[in-house]
């Protein structure tokens, strides 16, 4: 019996979210992965109000944050473990983090190298996550939630997950998952991104966060993250400093704004560059989840189902 068929029939016995994950030591981004191929699944495959069950779980689980007021960092692309990889950066922002109360970080991918461009020091994939490990920020005050880019694939395929090793190695790291995952501000779907095209096929998120150009470049709806490294798009550092972005949420009951501070690090350290700045009306829950039925269910089964954020 393959994992699918496992969740299939666990889900029969109505078995929780929870209980799959311990049953399959499976941990929350593996699970809703496994759930994203299930629905994805061609339909008649299985009995629909299992499905029910299981999207349901899914988009309970789905956003691994909902903040109305705060501070997040946005970091990305740090390429621990490569030749461009730049540690200094790091202490500065874990005294950035400190000096500014922030308490959410959030990674858009790229942490370690996975050996495609390693420094010689760190020549296989045990020593680079020995390595990451080491130099990688933790702090009590901080909660982190760390996405997986084209790099860390590598060490997930060769059975050594980064998310999972930071997870577990450090204080209030939260691994979501590999190139794409949710979460929300004020109500709004956030998608988190390490590439475009890497995008879930199953909501249209209201904004996207994306790392991997190694620019930051903000648009309407999206904004592109800067390296955290000396990695720079065609070798170049000019325009393309590496850098970080603090978004501020502040919510009353007629406007959300979100304003996106962009700060460079030069050779005199931290630099403030600019702000973008989005508003929108404050809503109580702006979403409500529809999934149509598929065709040839039973017509006694509900035709849609809703999950309200
Ligand atoms: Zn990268």
């Amino acid at each position: 019996m393959n994992i699918q068929q496992k969740i299939i029939e666990l889900k029969k016995q109505e078995a929780t979210f929870q209980e799959i994950q311990f049953e399959l030591d499976a941990s929350k981004y593996e699970l809703l992965a496994y759930y994203e191929a299930i629905i994805n699944m061609p339909q008649g495959m299985l009995p629909w109000d299992v499905e029910f069950q299981i999207r349901q779980d899914y988009l309970k689980k789905i956003n691994f944050l909902n903040l109305k007021e705060g501070k997040i960092i946005f970091i990305s692309d740090t390429h621990i473990s490569s030749k461009e990889e730049n540690i200094e950066y790091l202490k500065l922002i874990k005294k950035f983090i400190q000096e500014n109360n922030i308490a959410y970080l959030i990674h858009g991918g790229d942490i370690g190298d996975g050996m495609l461009n390693y420094a010689s020091k760190y020549n296989t994939y045990p020593k680079q996550i020995e390595h990451i490990l080491d130099v990688y920020l933790e702090d009590q005050n901080l909660f982190q939630y760390i996405l997986g880019g084209n790099h860390d694939r590598k060490y997930q395929k060769k059975e050594c997950d980064l998310l999972k090793a930071l997870e577990k190695e450090k204080l209030n790291i939260t691994g979501v998952g590999y190139y794409q995952a949710y979460f929300k501000i004020a109500n709004k779907i956030i998608s988190l991104q390490h590439k475009s095209n890497k995008a879930n096929k199953l909501f249209t998120p209201d904004f996207t966060i994306c790392g991997h150009t190694h620019q930051y470049f903000p648009k309407e709806k999206k904004i592109t993250l800067p390296t955290l490294s000396d990695n720079f798009p065609n070798g170049k550092r000019q325009n393309n400093e590496p850098g970080f972005v603090v978004l501020t949420i502040q919510s009353n009951q007629q406007k959300t704004s979100l304003k996106f501070d962009h700060y460079n690090i030069s050779t005199n350290g931290i630099e403030y560059q600019d702000q973008r700045q989005y508003t929108f009306p404050t809503e109580e829950c702006s979403h409500t989840y529809t999934y149509q039925k598929k065709k040839n269910y039973n017509s006694h089964h509900k035709k849609y189902m809703r999950v309200n954020c």
